[in-house]
């Protein structure tokens, strides 16, 4: 435990008021271990930025040799960077063949803007229709498409022109029209409390945009890179998306992000002006190497064949009176209590038993699951057991 006085990152209380202080020197796998020696049991994983688990030797071994290669070179198209052009074919590898184009950032909140900038240019159109509760991050652009009014309060003006809409209601969907860039949807509602759609809405989704000529961005933020148990969350509706945006555990730990899109949409960044977007790290070649090892963790560890079973365990262990839903999209994962007044106690003794949860930020009476997906049913037995005893000791 580090102490208030100790602490020189104010920011940390940007989402809570009840920082939990806990310093951590050491991760590996599910565990994070605090200064005196504690592990504690991440169920979190940064919101599944550790899905391959935190340091995993394959993705640190690749950062390591990468940085002996070469670190940054600033360029702007004139170089190809050997890294980025081997991650981007690993990643074109997983999609449809009409998603064949990537452009790098480094964080969601860039990829969403970037995708967002896309879609004004491709179809000359300005305005958006996003979801009410939706997270898609801190930026002005990616604030706009947010659906939480609370956090935008202070921060109007934001853009014009974006209508929020209820997530999974297809008659609302009437609201995309000739004048939409695009619609900005999660494939699972995260932040919102892990709302998951069905596949009638996002067909009808598709089809509206189609009949309108709006393009639609899927955030796979959250459930990207396997989260959910498919390698991309729209997977689960037998859709094409337009553009999607993928970022957390993208890079097995680094930061890296990117939207992705058909080449010709992408091209409209090439006409003038040329310098529609640019960005000075997108796609650092560590980054692109860390996330190069954790695609192929995933795939040669058959990560993805092991994600419903691993849910289904955890939904069949968490059994409790106070528990009054599961909801989940493979290893996304929300628990729903009464309130946050009773959620609240939970997740601190929790803490105090050495498994890390927290909430949703659109959502205070969910506890949030999100482990590495590296997890082990002996370690869901582990985690589980202790949750259930800090429900009935809170
Ligand atoms: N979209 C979604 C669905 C997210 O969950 C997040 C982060 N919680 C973001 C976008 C923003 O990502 P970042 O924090 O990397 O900017």
């Amino acid at each position: 435990m580090i102490s208030q006085r100790q602490l020189f990152l104010n920011h940390l209380a940007q989402t809570t008021d009840f920082p939990l202080m806990l310093e951590i020197t050491r991760a590996s796998g599910i565990y994070m271990y605090t200064t005196d020696g504690q592990a504690i049991i991440d169920l979190i994983s940064g919101i599944g930025v550790s899905n391959v688990g935190h340091c995993h030797p394959n993705v640190v071994n690749a950062v390591k040799k990468q940085a002996e290669t070469y670190m940054h070179l600033m360029v702007y198209g004139e170089v190809v960077q050997t890294p980025q052009n081997q991650l981007a074919q690993a990643i074109i590898n997983t999609l449809p063949s009409s998603l064949d184009n990537i452009f790098f950032m480094n964080s969601g909140s860039e990829a969403i803007e970037g995708a967002m900038k896309l879609a004004k240019r491709y179809t000359g159109r300005a305005e958006f229709v996003a979801c009410h509760n939706a997270y898609h991050g801190s930026s002005h652009g990616a604030m706009s498409v947010g659906g939480s009014e609370e956090f935008k309060t202070k921060y109007r003006p934001l853009l014009p022109g974006i209508r929020h809409v209820q997530f999974g209601n297809i008659d609302e969907l009437r609201h995309i029209t000739t004048h939409t860039a695009a619609f900005v949807v999660e494939t699972v509602q995260g932040e919102a409390g892990i709302r998951v759609g069905t596949k009638e809405y996002f067909q009808a989704l598709r089809q509206r945009c189609n009949e309108t000529g709006t393009l639609l961005i899927l955030d796979e933020i959250q459930t990207g890179f396997g989260r959910t148990g498919k390698f991309w969350g729209f997977e689960h509706y037998d859709i094409v998306p337009d553009i999607i945006t993928c970022a957390k555990g993208m890079g097995g730990g680094m930061p890296i992000s990117a939207f992705i899109s058909s080449k010709d949409k992408m091209a409209v960044f090439k006409n003038n002006p040329i310098l529609g977007h640019i960005s000075t790290f997108g796609g650092h070649p560590v980054s692109c190497a860390a996330s190069l090892a954790t695609i192929q963790t995933i795939q040669e560890e058959g990560l993805l064949d092991e994600v419903a079973q691993k849910a289904q365990l955890f939904k069949t262990l968490l059994v409790h009176p106070k528990i009054k839903q599961i909801r989940n999209k493979g290893l996304l994962m929300a628990v729903e209590f009464e309130s946050f007044e009773i959620l609240k106690p939970i997740i601190d003794k929790a803490m105090e038993l050495g498994v890390l949860t927290d909430w949703f930020l659109n959502c205070d009476n969910s506890l949030r699951i999100a482990p590495p997906l590296i997890i082990t049913e002996e370690q869901i037995r582990d985690a589980c057991k202790l949750l259930l005893q800090a429900i009935e000791e809170a």
